[in-house]
Formats: structure tokens, sequence, C-alpha cells
């Protein structure tokens, strides 16, 4: 039996094929646990049982008010159980156990509470008034899809479950989850809450597998009414492919390569402080991270010596201790990515300002293969690959410019369009730029900020809809 099952139909299940696969702590490379490897089989089985559920179970028939008050205790049991859901999620994962403790978790806490709440106050029937055709009377009503899919990648994996089921659940849907096989472990942990609180068997199931067996399976089954991704722009491309066969409903998450607009009013600690974090929390590896920062030629010296200095600061260690800003990248895989784009930077554009190496003198028990140190590019041309590819890791192209509109030409040449950052003492001004910039989210002077209320999502090749706010919800809802 594998150490962490499948959760099919309210029970935890092996494997069809009874196989399983091992995951690590990056960190050490220490196993820590055995997972059940789903194929198409498996999927197809969580398929028909959240298929089942829907057309024959209690959960769609239920008023809004009864599923928030379930989500609300799957929220509440979640709370209950926080400590064991961090350690996880970054053990795991690699991420830091601070961000496991106060983004994570209680991230995707908040999500499931926001989609109870939409669930229990928004009405899901309106009446159209004024009929050009009296004496009709006309209704416009907010359905489920039926049965909807979440394949999520591994970067933020307990978060997206979050994103993924909270809206499913709350418009009436019967879901299936797959996470990425990386970080499976708090997605599949999730069905013992499940338990708990008693959720209809077939309401939420989760597979962990290879993306191209089991996950496949969940964008073209038939029996799927809606499938929702997050992960890379490539494989959100297939995933459409996949869908359009049914001609399913996608929502498609997908990659960045965000720009951190810094105009020569700004406050330059502050905004050398929301640069960094803007593109190393989490070692990079965020959809959204501020990867290119745009700089203006008038504090463009002042602020690199900034940039260095601060980031030399940065700690990196074990991700399970409090002190640690930064742990190992998610695998010793994706450390040599980063490694053959930092050689292509300095091929392009020279060595870079500071990092551009794995860590030395780390403690003991730490693989230095799944480090990277936080590496800088200046003087970078927006045509280079480096600063228009997505690294998904800690490097950083600082770009100089020489007015707001050619700031804005920068910022919006590239074929992503998630998020962006403008740093600027003057909000106005800030504002303005922003207004201009064709992403889905602008913070000014800050960055990474999401919360539940709020829609997120990308325009270009970043995506197709959005997660939360209303549109989060409406995502999952059929209109009639
Ligand atoms: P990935 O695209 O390789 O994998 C994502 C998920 O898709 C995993 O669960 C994987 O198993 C599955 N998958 C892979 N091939 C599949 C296929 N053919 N059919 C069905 N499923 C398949 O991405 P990743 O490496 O896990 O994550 C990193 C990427 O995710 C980055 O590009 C990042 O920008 C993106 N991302 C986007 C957002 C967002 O909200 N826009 C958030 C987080 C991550």
């Amino acid at each position: 039996m594998a150490d962490y099952q499948l959760f099919i139909n309210g029970e935890y299940v092996d494997a069809q094929s009874g196989e399983t696969f091992t995951t690590h702590d990056p960190a050490t490379g220490e196993a820590i646990g055995e997972i059940a490897k789903a194929g198409r089989e498996d999927s197809v089985r969580a398929i028909e049982a959240a298929r089942k559920a829907f057309d024959e179970g209690p959960w769609p028939k239920m008023s809004g008010a009864e599923r928030g008050a379930k989500i609300n205790e799957i929220a509440d049991a979640i709370e209950a159980k926080a400590e064991k859901f961090s350690e996880m999620e970054a053990r795991d994962g690699g991420g830091t156990i601070k961000k496991a403790m106060f983004a994570d978790v209680p991230g995707a806490v908040g999500a499931f509470r926001w989609f109870a709440k939409l669930a229990i106050e928004e009405a899901d029937e309106v009446e159209v008034p004024g009929t050009p055709f009296p004496p009709s009377q006309n209704w416009v009503r907010y359905e489920p899809h039926g049965v909807t899919t979440g394949i999520i990648p591994w970067n933020f994996p307990f978060i997206m479950a979050a994103w993924k089921l909270g809206p499913a659940l709350a418009a009436g849907n019967c879901a299936v989850l797959k996470p990425a096989s990386f970080t499976s472990i708090t997605a599949l942990m999730l069905g013992e809450v499940f338990q708990e609180v008693d959720l209809p068997p077939g309401v939420a199931n989760v597979v962990a597998g290879p993306g191209g067996t089991c996950g496949e399976e969940l964008a073209v089954n038939p029996l799927v009414d809606k499938t929702a991704f997050t992960g890379s722009t490539e494989v959100g491309r297939r995933i459409m492919q996949l869908a359009s066969g049914t001609v399913k409903p996608v929502t498609l998450e997908l990659g960045g390569k965000s720009a951190n607009i810094v105009l020569d009013d700004a406050d330059l600690d502050l905004a050398a402080a929301c640069v960094l974090w803007g593109t190393f929390f989490h070692n990079g590896q965020v959809c959204e991270s501020g990867t290119r920062a745009l700089v203006h030629k008038s504090i463009y010296d002042e602020f690199l010596s900034l940039l260095v200095d601060r980031a030399g600061k940065i700690v990196i260690g074990n991700q399970m201790d409090f002190n640690t800003d930064l742990g190992p990248l998610v695998s010793r895989s994706q450390v040599e990515t980063v490694e053959r784009y930092v050689a292509l930077g300095r091929d392009e554009v020279g060595e870079p300002i500071c990092g551009g190496h794995r860590p030395e003198g780390l403690a003991d028990g730490l693989d230095a293969a799944a480090f990277y140190t936080p590496t800088i590019f200046a003087g970078v041309p927006n045509s280079a690959k480096i600063a228009q590819e997505e690294i998904f890791g800690p490097v950083l192209s600082v770009i100089p410019y020489e007015t707001e509109d050619e700031a804005i030409a920068i910022a919006n040449d590239s074929i992503y369009g998630l998020a962006g950052g403008v740093q600027s003492s003057n909000l106005e001004r800030a504002r303005s730029v922003a207004n201009r910039m064709r992403t889905g989210t602008v913070w000014i002077n800050d960055y990474h900020l999401i919360s539940p209320e709020r829609p997120f999502g990308g325009y270009k090749q970043s995506g197709i809809g959005r997660e939360l706010g209303l549109n989060g919800l409406r995502a999952y809802q059929q209109v009639k």
C-alpha cells in the first residue's frame, strides 16, 4: 500500500496498476513518501465517481448556503491541521516553512472561505425586469457545469488545490484534481479533510500521476464538462487541444515574464526591496514573478548597487528553518534549467553582477545541487532570451530605459501578460503607467500580494479567464 493513496469516491485507494512513485525532500534528497501512481484508468474512475455524484448525488441539489457551510467546515478542518499541512508542503516542494505557514496554508483556507461566502451570498437566480415581450417573465440562472477537473503545478500546490476545488464546489460541481508529481502530498491529504467533514462521496477526488496519462484524461474525457489548468504555456496549449474534442470550456493560468518598472521618482530603498521580493520570493518559481526590472537611466547605477547590497543579505538554507529566506528549488533538474539560462545570460550580456552559481558552505546534509544563489544580470536588452523566456528560477534581468513611453513599450514587449509592478512616489503617475501595462495584475510599490477577493489571471499567452474574485466563481458556472 502506498503511503499516500489516491482519493476517489470518498475513499483512499491504491492505483489500479499497484504502481507507486517516490517523492523527495529536495534539500536533502531524502525520500519522504511513496505515492500511488495514477494512470489513465484511475482518472477515468475518479471522473466516473464525480459524474455519478453530480448526476445522482445531493451536492448540486443543495442550496448555496448549505454548500457554503460545508466548504467553511473544510476550511476549519484544514486550519485544525495547519501545522501538518505546512510541514508537508515545505518538505515536499522545498518552499520555506515561513511561506507554508504564512502564505500557503492560510492562502488555501482564505480561498475556501471566500468561495464559501460567495456560495452563501450570491444569488443563483436573478429576475431580469422589463421584458420586451409582455407578459413573459425572464430569469438569469447560474448553474454548475457538472464535472470539473483541475490540473495544478508544483510551485504552490496547496493554494492551487484550493483555487480549483473552492470555486468548483461552491458552484455545485463535482471535481477531480491532479497535483504535480513533485508535490502531490498535501493535495492527497485533503481527502482526510473531506472524510472528516462528511463531504458526499465523489464530490471531490484527487489523483496523482504523470501529466501525459493521468493528466491528459482529465482534459479529454467526454464525461468532463470543464477543465481548469495552471502550469506552463506549452502544456496549456495541449490542454486546449485536448479539451477542444468535446468543446469543453477551459480556464488557463500559464507562464509569465513580468516587468517591474522603477520610475525616476521612486523611493529607491523601497523599490529595491520590492524588486528583490518580486523576483526572488520562492526562488523565482512564481508565475507572476517580476523577473524584468526596468530602471530609469537617471537612477540606474545607484539602484544596481542597492540591489546587489540587499541580494547579498538573503539567507539560503534548510527550508524547514524559520530563519531561511530561500530553500532549495523544487528539484535538481530545475537547478540545471537555471544553470543553462545563466550560461546563456553570460553569452548574451556578460557576467552577472551577483550570484550565478550554486551556494557554498551550506549546512551538513543539504545538497548544493538543489540550491542556487540569487542572480542579477544588468544592462540586459529586452530582446535577450533571458529577458523573454520564463526561467522559473532566481534570475533577474535589469533593463535600463530613458522615457516612460519606452518603459511601457518594453514591459509590453513580451508574449506574456500575467502581472507587473510600478515603483513611484506619485500614485497618480504610477496608476497611469499601470493602466497601460497589458497584464492581469499590476502592483504599485509592492509585489506578490494576492487575495481571494480579487480576480487573478493573464493577458496574452499567460492564460484565459480569471480565478478568484466573483469572476472565479462565474468561471465554474453556466449561465442560463
Ligand atoms: P507543467 O505545465 O509542466 O505542469 C503542470 C501540471 O500539468 C502538472 O500537474 C503536470 O503533471 C501536468 N501535465 C503535464 N503535461 C500534461 C499533459 N500533457 N496533459 C495534462 N496534464 C499535464 O508546469 P510546472 O512545471 O508544474 O509549473 C511551472 C509552470 O506553471 C510555469 O510555467 C509557471 O509560470 C506556471 N504557473 C502559472 C501560474 C498562474 O497562475 N498563471 C501559477 C503557477 C505556475
